[in-house]
């Protein structure tokens, strides 16, 4: 008999990994969301795909952007927009010259070191005069994540996968180490595998089973401002490590958000929302985001006089070093999680994908090595919730040193 695989949540990561495991022929595959599908933190998502020199499980995503579009039938949403990296400063600079050399190394020709002057003329709102230096890089773009999500399942189901919306798991029937049932609230699931991808509720599920994992969640935050004129969907994003944000066009408008310096923790048991925040927001944040704001009008100054049009405050997980929770756990056997996706979720569909389906179906040459994402790599310590909510808030205002100084 093919072996029952549950994947439990269904956001970009559950959708994912589904299509993975159906691509793997690894068993007769369900997908369980207790609401609809993207209802957690997905739907909200700015869909960036940031490509960093090294971090070459984006060039995986790159080729399973095309597969999926292409069993599904759905638009991802997928535009290769590039992104300019802007230097505030030398150190900064610095770490693009870097950047741009492994780059080259690699064969990457589209990318190329920018004067402030030449990084202005590729975003019609940006004035470069406290820019030191630019850095284009021609991989990067952005998805929709909600169609996105739409192309794994639909792609998902086409080859086989079961996919079940508003059923949620409750629960674990352990026999003998293994795991034998999934509780559910419409009955149980016989299964000889189950992949926890519930993003923020994760912790909470797997509590259950008194298994801590070490993520928690934080307050993340972006708006959509209208600005002097329409920006065109073509122009480049852009990231600027020293004032800790980030844009994109949306709709003509700009949406810009930030990585903060002191990222507020959900209190929430476990680090999460209540269950059923789907499809939810939290309040609002003008305070927080003020600063950010500031300083992005510096670059962008029409972005001073700009109408706002919305403020996404969604929550998210991050773990206490920045790298998702992707393996075995809590040393039952047929137990995964992949969870804790540290605002990168989307771009790391691809990644969790893979090494998920690695794991499960034991293959000889795997995509990745999973040690890195190894979720018992913080040992006791995911128990101690202080220390965790701790760690994950500054996950969020380290998040472009840490990719600096990788
Ligand atoms: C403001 C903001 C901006 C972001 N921008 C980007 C970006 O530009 N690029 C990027 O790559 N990432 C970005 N992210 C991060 C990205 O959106 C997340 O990492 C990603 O959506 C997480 O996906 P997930 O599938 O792990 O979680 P979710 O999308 O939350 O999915 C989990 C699902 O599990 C379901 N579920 C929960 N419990 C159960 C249960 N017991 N049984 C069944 N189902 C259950 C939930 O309903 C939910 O649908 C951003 C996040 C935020 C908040």
């Amino acid at each position: 008999m093919a072996r029952r695989i549950v994947v439990i949540g269904g956001g970009v990561i559950g959708a994912s990994v589904a299509w993975h495991l159906a691509r793997r022929e690894a068993g007769d595959i369900t997908l369980l969301e207790r609401d609809r599908l993207g209802a957690g933190t997905t739907w909200h998502s700015a869909g960036n795909i940031t490509w960093i020199p090294g971090e070459d499980h984006i060039l995986t995503l790159h080729d399973d952007l095309e597969r999926v579009a292409g069993e599904s039938g759905q638009d991802t949403g997928w535009l290769r927009t590039g992104r300019l990296f802007l230097a505030r400063g030398e150190n900064t600079l610095r770490s693009f010259r870097a950047m741009a050399r492994t780059a080259d190394a690699m064969g990457f020709a589209d990318h190329g070191l920018l004067e402030p002057g030449e990084a202005a003329r590729r975003h019609p709102w940006l004035a470069g005069e406290h820019l030191a230096g630019a850095w284009f890089n021609g991989k990067s773009g952005r998805v929709n994540p909600a169609g996105l999500t739409a192309a794994y399942a639909k792609a998902a189901r086409r080859r086989g996968v079961t996919i079940r919306e508003s059923c949620g798991a409750t629960g674990f029937d352990i026999r003998n180490g293994r795991l034998a049932r999934i509780r559910t609230d419409r009955g149980p699931l016989r299964a000889d595998a189950a992949i926890v991808c519930c993003g923020l509720w994760s912790r909470r599920l797997l509590s259950a089973l008194d298994l801590p994992l070490p993520q928690w969640g934080c307050q993340h935050f972006y708006i959509v401002a209208r600005g002097a004129s329409r920006l065109e969907r073509a122009v480049p994003s852009f990231v600027c490590p020293d004032d800790l944000i980030y844009g994109r066009e949306e709709v003509g408008d700009m949406l810009l958000g930030c990585f903060d310096e002191e990222a507020l923790t959900l209190d929430g048991p476990h680090g999460a929302p209540p269950d059923d925040f789907s499809f939810s927001l939290l309040d609002g944040n003008w305070d927080k985001f003020a600063p950010y704001a500031e300083r992005a009008a510096e670059h962008f100054p029409c972005l001073a006089e700009a109408g706002i049009r919305r403020f996404v405050n969604g929550p998210e997980s991050f773990t206490p070093d920045g790298e998702p929770l992707l393996g075995p756990c809590g040393g039952i056997d047929g137990l995964f999680v992949a969870s804790g996706m540290n605002s990168a979720g989307v771009t790391c569909s691809s990644l969790a994908g893979h090494a998920i389906a690695d794991l499960v179906t034991e293959a000889p040459e795997p995509s990745f090595d999973p040690r890195p994402y190894d979720p018992a790599r913080f040992g006791d310590r995911a128990g101690d919730e202080t220390w965790l909510a701790k760690r994950a808030s500054a996950v969020v205002s380290g998040h472009y040193r840490a990719r600096l100084e990788a």
